[in-house]
């Protein structure tokens, strides 16, 4: 970069002084800005936190126009623009919640280039009236914010950017800076074939996030475990415990304020005003503990959370990515502490199953599924996995997630894995029946219980075969059996049935090694008398 014009590099450092009020430039964003400001396209894949907003707001300033940026955070926008404001920014939005009247007003500022950045839903962008606007005032520079939002192989894909294409066949001298913190190599290729960047540079900086302990730990108590997590490690730190429902948000946050945890719910079901009081109490005093759908933190900026804890498994890795990542903005130890059992997984594949859109959709989801399931029951170090997921290598075990720290015990489970998928063979072929892993396991056991005496399965020659295991640890092997694909659930009941791969378990020819409960949950830093 030192024989490129100096004028741009000291004129973007000029306003991020004056302006941002910081020193220098993090990481690459020197670089992408200098680029963008020069006219050249760029691909920016960044963890959330990574300073991201600066390299489109820069750009935005230092060329001539405005800049307009395509969000689909409409809830953030208003947040966004008065931020800038604070700082001299002349900044404005255009997107469902206004009126007509603050829509003409905005549209006016533009068409008098009397603003340095317009935000602009993308489904307001897709309008002819928006295009037309476009076209009559001048345009410095395109940022496609979220920019996973375009790729129908992601997790959060959104038609209404599909229609982005168009900016380049428009408007093929205004320079474009697509963004994400979350992208996969499959998913990166998907945006630039989309937005068609083809000839943009591709900015990539390290999704490690080196002072976060990431650590999963088997379900039994999960309110429980939680409570211990945030009395033991965390006691008066701010975090944030992500839930499945709406009822398990209300019932753990009100579990864990009756155990003296300022806690608070967020879900899209509270009335909007406690939504927005929640959500301020939660950045503007310390300590506080939000118990949320993932419907929060979508551009929530509090530095110092220090854990976040996911209640119920993640739908994907990029989501669990995501959702981690709001701990430890500010670079401090932080935990990301997720309780997974058996009951998530037949949940997720249930949901797979029943949800609406074609096979390949269904088969999408399911393959996200399965990558975070592989997160979970890896022996490996987490990071390492984590990071290979999104394409980058790390330098070796982190020492910082809970199998560096407690590596966990391997045993061959092929002989529990044949019993377990024998008895489920048995009742299919001998009695035409399907049953949950609950009463699979209770005949293992040779427990008598009511169902089994109904049904005969005392009669069945597995009754009674898996007595060298417990119950907890035969709920582990039906969990990673369900992780292999060696097993499959169906239906509404959550039943189960083999798999074509399930044949190679029961005719020797695999071997299944498994992952040995840890006795305690793995508790892997001391912080005493925190
Ligand atoms: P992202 O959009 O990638 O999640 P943001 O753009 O919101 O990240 O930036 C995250 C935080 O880092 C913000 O508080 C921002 O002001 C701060 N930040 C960004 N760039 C710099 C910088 N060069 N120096 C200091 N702080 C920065
Ligand atoms: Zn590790």
């Amino acid at each position: 970069t030192e024989n490129s014009e100096p004028g741009v590099l000291s004129e973007a450092l000029g306003v991020l002084r004056r302006v941002f009020g910081y020193d220098a430039f993090r990481g690459e964003q020197e670089e992408i800005i200098e680029h963008v400001v020069a006219g050249g396209d760029a691909l920016v894949l960044m963890p959330t936190g990574g300073g991201k907003s600066l390299c489109y707001q820069i750009p935005a300033l230092v060329r001539p126009g405005v800049g307009v940026v395509v969000s689909p955070l409409i809830a953030l926008m208003q947040d966004q623009v008065d931020a800038l404001r604070a700082l001299g920014v002349r900044a404005g939005f255009l997107n469902s919640t206004q009126d007509l009247d603050e829509r003409r007003m905005v549209e006016a500022e533009f068409l008098a280039g009397e603003l340095d950045l317009l935000y602009l839903a993308p489904e307001r962008l897709r309008l002819d009236s928006t295009m037309g606007l476009l076209d009559r005032g001048k345009v410095s520079v395109f940022a496609i914010d979220e920019a996973h939002c375009v790729a129908q192989w992601g997790h959060d894909f959104r038609p209404d950017y599909l229609a982005l294409s168009a900016l380049h066949e428009r408007w093929p001298d205004v320079p474009r800076i697509a963004l994400t913190a979350t992208a996969t190599e499959a998913t990166r290729r998907e945006i630039a074939a989309r937005l068609q960047l083809g000839d943009a540079r591709h900015f990539v900086a390290s999704f490690d996030r080196p002072n976060i302990q990431y650590r999963i730990a088997p379900k039994n108590d999960p309110k429980k475990q939680l409570l211990e997590l945030i009395h033991g490690e965390h006691p008066g730190d701010a975090g944030v415990v992500y839930c499945l429902s709406r009822k398990s948000v209300e019932d753990t946050a009100d579990f864990l304020v009756a155990h003296g945890v300022e806690a608070l719910p967020y879900h899209a079901g509270l009335d909007a005003g406690v939504r927005a009081a929640n959500q301020s109490r939660f950045l503007r005093e310390d300590g506080v503990v939000m118990v949320a759908t993932i419907a929060f933190g979508m551009g929530i900026d509090k530095p110092d959370v220090r854990f976040v804890a996911h209640l119920d498994l993640p739908k994907s890795v990029e989501g669990y990515y995501q959702e981690t990542g709001r701990a430890g903005r500010d670079g401090q130890p932080s935990t990301a502490w997720l309780a997974y059992g058996l009951q998530d997984v037949v949940q997720q594949r249930k949901m797979i199953d029943g949800s609406e859109g074609d096979d390949a959709h269904r088969r999408r989801l399911a393959t996200h599924l399965d990558a975070m399931l592989a997160l979970c029951e890896t022996v490996e170090c987490r990071r390492v996995r984590l990071l290979d997921y999104f394409g980058q290598r790390a330098e070796g075990p982190c020492g910082n997630c809970d199998t560096c720290l407690t590596p966990p015990v391997t045993w061959d489970g092929t002989i529990a894995a044949q019993k377990f998928l024998s008895a489920v063979l048995r009742l299919a072929r001998e009695r035409r029946q399907k049953f949950g892993a609950g009463q699979i396991i209770d005949i293992l056991l040779g427990k008598k219980t009511a169902k089994v005496i109904q049904h005969d399965h005392d009669q069945l020659t597995v009754f009674g075969i898996g007595t060298d295991l417990s119950s907890a640890e035969w709920r582990a092997v039906v969990r990673q059996l369900l992780a292999l694909g060696l097993l499959a659930v169906e239906g509404e009941y959550g039943t189960l049935v083999l798999t074509e791969a399930s044949g190679d378990v029961l005719g020797r020819r695999r071997d299944v090694l498994m992952r040995r409960e840890p006795e305690k949950p793995s508790r892997a830093r001391s912080t005493p008398g925190k």
